[in-house]
């Protein structure tokens, strides 16, 4: 076998073989200034408040310097990038510097934007400020929304200057360069076992398969094939776990290719996503999607089980019999079906089963696509709905249209037959309407991350103003709250932000 390459003296992009990751030492930043820490996550890792605020956090968290005793390195993975086999892409731009263990969880540190790696192909291993601010915030108010997802620790400046081509003026221009470092139980992602089948080295894919199941799956006991089948069973529950939660939220992940789906389950790689503004199964936030969409909002649950399907073929080789892989697999849509149709019956307040329960809630999504109506706005409101004046159901819900005169006569009365069954519904169940509500808003947010947020967010920031990251970063950690003082962030996006939604180079 040939010897790892020297980190400094052979970081160059190269095809890595044999091999699950290669050492790579951070860049050097010019002058990183810290522009936000999460307080949370400093918790889960042991830190304090005072320790984020010393040099060696900053210097450390910005790639500057290494910790005694570490080696940081960059992954390798392949994946299918809108379904097709790509080839080895890898940690690009994304170096693990160690991991942490505190209070009996495993944390894994990373740094995304802090340079190149034998991965980073015909890019340059950096971030600018406005994609790091959007993964900044929005993987904490994910977790915070209790969906599973990769964490974020804290969010810099590298006081370096980053060349991109802004997608809306098509000029290229020098932006603010920004370290985001990430944390996770691990991020390892299908792709990690893709590219070890594609190469057909099945040494080294049993060796990474082993040591995740050993260090992240442990209660399924000693390697063997049915091991592995319990393995690839448990990534299947999760992944669609993540991908109801996704549902629930209105959450469109965006670029679901396999290299960013973790292996367990979490929201990982925050790039062109984007959160559904009026409620529409075609859209997608990614504009280089836009022709196909097929990592629209609608598309996700199925994209899921594609997804499942390639990292089934990756592991076939450790099993060498695909009866057991395929009965997996194939137990993906009723799985996904079932689930679908239990969350939306939390997000209507409805926690006991009924036959027609499905076709309440086809006939929910139908109405909420008969002209944009806001998808926060109007679940959050539901809950203020009454069986006692079932008629005053489009009152309710009114806040969630956008253009109030497109709501015409056939929309009404299309809302009124909604409003008039699901009444009837709720009147089959026991709970109180109160407890009903208490419950509902514990499912439907108040507050997300909409793309205007993030962009006011970046429009400051990039002027030198940080304040509404801090702002926005506390408005939601608590996204099931009322939040009175903060009702101006519950409200429809704005006109001017139509069709703007971020971009993640
Ligand atoms: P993504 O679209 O973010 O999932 O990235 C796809 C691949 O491109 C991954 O291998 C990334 O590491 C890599 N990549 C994305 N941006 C950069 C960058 N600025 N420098 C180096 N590699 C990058
Ligand atoms: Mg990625
Ligand atoms: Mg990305």
């Amino acid at each position: 076998k040939e010897l790892p390459a020297d980190p400094i003296v052979e970081n160059t992009r190269r095809q890595v073989k044999n091999a699950c990751y290669s050492f790579v030492t951070p860049k050097h930043t010019k002058k990183p200034e810290l522009l936000h820490v999460s307080p949370e996550m400093l918790m889960e890792l042991g830190l304090t408040k005072k320790d984020a605020e010393s040099n060696t956090f900053l210097n450390v968290f910005t790639g500057n310097s290494v910790l005694p005793n570490t080696k940081p390195y960059a992954m390798c993975y392949g994946g299918h990038q809108f379904g097709n086999w790509a080839g080895q892409l890898g940690d690009g731009r994304a170096i693990n510097l160690a991991e942490v263990e505190h209070n009996n969880k495993l944390w894994a540190i990373q740094l995304k934007g802090a340079g190149e790696t034998p991965y980073s192909r015909t890019a340059d291993g950096l971030a600018v400020l406005r994609s790091s601010i959007r993964e900044y915030l929005c993987s904490e108010a994910m977790h915070h929304l209790g969906v599973p997802t990769t964490r974020a620790l804290s969010l810099a400046l590298s006081g370096d200057q980053v060349l991109r081509d802004m997608l809306y003026n098509g000029n290229a221009a020098l932006e603010k360069g920004a370290i985001v470092c990430r944390v996770a139980p691990s991020f390892l992602r299908f792709g990690n076992y893709q590219i070890l089948a594609a190469q057909e080295d099945t040494t080294t894919l049993k060796t990474l398969v082993d040591y995740t199941i050993k260090h992240h799956f442990s209660h399924l006991g000693a390697p063997s094939k049915n091991t592995y089948l319990q393995f690839f069973e448990s990534v299947l529950n999760s992944t669609l776990k993540m991908i109801i939660h996704w549902q629930r939220v209105g959450f469109v992940h965006g670029v679901m290719n396999t290299d960013n789906l973790s292996i367990l389950g979490l929201t990982i790689d925050y790039g062109p996503y984007g959160w559904l503004e009026g409620y529409d199964n075609d859209w997608t936030p990614n504009t280089t999607d836009s022709q196909f969409k097929r990592y629209r909002f609608g598309a996700q649950l199925d994209i899921g089980h594609w997804n499942l399907f390639q990292l089934a073929n990756a592991l076939y080789p450790l099993i060498e019999e695909a009866d057991g892989l395929e009965s997996i697999l194939n137990s993906y849509p009723k799985k996904a079906k079932a689930q679908y149709i239990a969350m939306m019956r939390t997000k209507l307040g409805l926690y006991t089963e009924d036959d027609k329960d499905e076709e309440l809630i086809i006939n929910l999504e139908k109405n909420l696509q008969l002209t944009e109506t806001d998808m926060t706005i109007f679940f959050r409101n539901l809950s203020h709905f009454s069986t006692k004046h079932s008629q005053d159901g489009l009152k309710v819900i009114k806040d969630a249209f956008y253009i109030l005169s497109d709501v015409n006569d056939t929309v009404k009365t299309k809302w009124n037959t909604w409003f008039n069954n699901y009444a009837i519904r709720l009147n089959k169940e026991t709970i109180s309407a109160k407890e009903r509500q208490l419950k509902m808003n514990q499912t439907n947010p108040k507050y997300v991350l909409r793309n205007y947020m993030a962009q006011l967010a970046i429009d400051d920031a990039n002027k030198g103003d940080y304040k509404l990251i801090d702002e926005l970063f506390n408005l939601l950690k608590k996204p099931y709250d009322e939040q009175p003082e903060n009702q101006k962030w519950f409200v429809k996006r704005p006109d001017w932000a139509r069709n703007k939604v971020g971009c993640s180079m």
